[in-house]
């Protein structure tokens, strides 16, 4: 079975549908989702009931989610995302801040675990870019993968051993990789309506779950249209440019 990956969408149809094309061409009919649905896109709503009615997705919830569905302070974001935030807001209805209010931190399924941002402290929404942070989170990490999100820059720690001495080494370069019994992964998956490692095409990983393998694919999508609905709602004009940089 072939399963597909989704990242931080952001409210970023255009993204998603693409990679929802590209994943019927693959043969994927499953999918999982590692969070931040909303936030920062100009179609929130509609990601939402892609993935809660069209895919039936299982999902955790990401910092994007949690704040977008309650009334509390967005002083804890910067102001661009805080403005998006009050946007994102004022377009969901009470039922889609239900479900995101409902979603879990993390999410067992199986033999590989779903989180948005890491397994030792969910809450705390920190960012994993280095070796040090990533085993931090795999000293928690109970199944042979976990996929996470958050950063939006796709990445992948490989632990060769299960003890908490084992060294966590950063996969650097990888398009696809075999996994190796024994060994523990916990792969980013990019960000599907957000870009950020200065490469403007939406990211989607697909797990091959019989034959072990894990690929990040990397897309085209109508970035253009994208800008035009982001200045048409009044989001901050930021929102827009960075798209096309993937930063
Ligand atoms: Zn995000």
């Amino acid at each position: 079975m072939k399963l597909g990956i989704l990242g931080d969408i952001h409210g970023n149809l255009e993204a998603l549908q693409t990679v929802l094309a590209d994943a019927k061409e693959e043969g994927i009919n499953q999918f999982v989702s590692v969070g931040d649905l909303v936030g920062y896109g100009p179609n929130p709503k509609e990601c939402l009931e892609v993935i809660r009615d069209e895919l039936k997705c299982p999902c955790v919830k990401g910092n994007h989610d949690e704040l977008a569905s309650q009334d509390v302070s967005t002083m804890s974001f910067n102001p661009i995302a805080a403005e998006a935030i009050t946007w994102t807001r004022n377009q969901l209805d009470e039922d889609h801040k239900k479900y995101l209010r409902g979603l879990p931190m993390r999410r067992l399924l199986g033999d590989y675990e779903l989180v948005h941002a890491t397994l030792d402290m969910p809450k705390s929404w920190g960012y994993v870019f280095d070796r040090l942070a990533a085993a931090s989170s795999m000293n928690y990490q109970n199944t042979p993968v976990c996929f996470f999100g958050h950063t939006h820059v796709p990445m992948v720690f490989v632990k060769e051993g299960l003890t908490r001495e084992s060294p966590v080494r950063l996969e650097r370069n990888w398009s696809s990789l075999e996994l190796k019994p024994g060994w523990r992964y916990f792969i980013n998956v990019g960000s599907i309506g957000q870009p950020r490692d200065g490469n403007p095409k939406c990211a989607y990983v697909i797990f091959d779950m019989e034959k072990q393998v894990v690929t990040i694919k990397r897309l085209d999508y109508d970035i253009a249209a994208v800008q035009y609905k982001i200045r048409q709602a009044g989001l901050p004009e930021k929102l827009a440019t960075r798209l096309e940089h993937g930063k």
